[in-house]
């Protein structure tokens, strides 16, 4: 049940920043509950209306609070990756597997339910390919609110069973993709009242702290391989990448390359066609990368073209075969869609610096 936001201590913001309708325009004040455009359902975009104070990048999580939108944050730890040289020169691995899910998606949860709790929600809904469900359940669980995952007919299973197991969450499996259990999660936080997490503009912020901690570590990077389902993550890249130049920390950007499961490919074929984003039934193994429709994927399409990057796609076999010799050279146990930057990063020829973003999740097979 929805109680509205908390009065108390209301004085203390500043209308900081906006929400925008990347659809309409509609535009929303800060204190709008909700992550969707009332008027059309577009997804919106934080919007801020002055700069943060920030002199330069750290490595770490909390250090980019300015970014985020205003938020009762408790500073749980996460993020701080480690970003380890590869065995192939000039790759750097950005290991997000660290994570205390072990995926990215931790990055935008936190930012997620700490809006969710301000708004006095006492529940949260999202769909899920897997990742997104166990990273949302933990945040909510120690948030002590409820958390309701509607998962996609391709989600892992072990995945699904861990989280009902360990977090409380109430999981639901729906019989489609994961375009169907978005539509499922939308139709259930209306009729609820319950907070709708996902890949929409709160987890976009919190993602943004990725490459920031990248570019602390690496300022002359060249290239960056961000693996692609709904792009939000990689759409969180670029935005953040503008808003460090708005600020003077930034003057070169880095080349931005979405990476896709040959399976799962609609950017690539847009980005390839000079095309809009077309739906294609996800049939990819990768799962936390199967979407057919990228909700950010005009957006990502802007990015690419904005930094002269690429969108490229890699096969089941690539995946598999990295993810083994992944294991091989570092000892880590990934899922496919978590080595998709590398397998991309061998089939080009990349000048200069480049880091792949590797994802974790759960995996059976060693
Ligand atoms: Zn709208």
């Amino acid at each position: 049940m929805h109680l509205g936001v908390k009065s108390a201590g209301l004085e203390w913001y500043r209308m900081r920043y906006l929400l925008k309708c990347l659809e309409c325009g509609k535009q929303y004040s800060m204190f709008f509950p909700r992550q969707l455009c009332d008027k059309c359902s577009g997804i919106l975009e934080v919007t801020y209306s002055g700069k943060p104070v920030m002199t330069s990048l750290k490595k770490d999580f909390w250090s980019y609070e300015a970014l985020l939108p205003d938020g009762e944050y408790r500073h749980y730890k996460l993020g701080n990756t480690t970003l380890l040289p590869a065995t192939h020169p000039g790759l750097f691995l950005k290991l997000e597997s660290e994570n205390p899910t072990k995926s990215f998606k931790d990055r935008g949860s936190v930012v997620e339910i700490a809006k969710a709790i301000e708004y006095g929600y006492d529940e949260v809904v999202c769909a899920s390919t897997g990742n997104m469900a166990y990273s949302v359940a933990y945040y909510a669980k120690l948030a002590g609110i409820r958390a309701t995952i509607f998962v996609s007919k391709n989600a892992n299973w072990l995945k699904i069973r861990n989280i009902r197991e360990t977090r409380d969450a109430n999981v639901i499996r729906v019989d489609g993709d994961f375009t169907e259990a978005q539509r499922r999660a939308i139709r259930y936080s209306r009729r609820k009242e319950a907070f709708l997490a996902g890949d929409y503009a709160y987890r976009k912020e919190g993602q943004k702290t990725l490459v920031c901690e990248i570019m602390a570590e690496l300022p002359e990077l060249r290239n960056v391989l961000v693996p692609v389902g709904n792009a939000t993550l990689f759409g969180a890249t670029y935005k953040a990448l503008l808003e460090l130049k708005g600020l003077g920390l930034m003057s070169k950007f880095p080349r931005l390359i979405a990476v896709q499961a040959s399976l799962a490919n609609p950017l690539v074929v847009a980005f390839k066609r000079k095309e809009k984003v077309k739906y294609q039934e996800p049939r990819t193994d990768a799962g936390a990368i199967a979407v057919g429709y990228p909700t950010y994927g005009g957006q990502a399409i802007e990015g690419i073209r904005a930094t002269h990057g690429t969108a490229v796609d890699v096969t089941d076999d690539e995946m598999e075969e990295e993810r083994v010799s992944f294991y091989r050279d570092y000892g880590l146990q990934v899922e496919m869609s978590g080595v998709a930057a590398i397998a991309a990063f061998r089939k080009m020829n990349l000048k200069g610096q480049s880091v792949a973003v590797v994802s974790g999740g759960n995996t059976l097979k060693p």
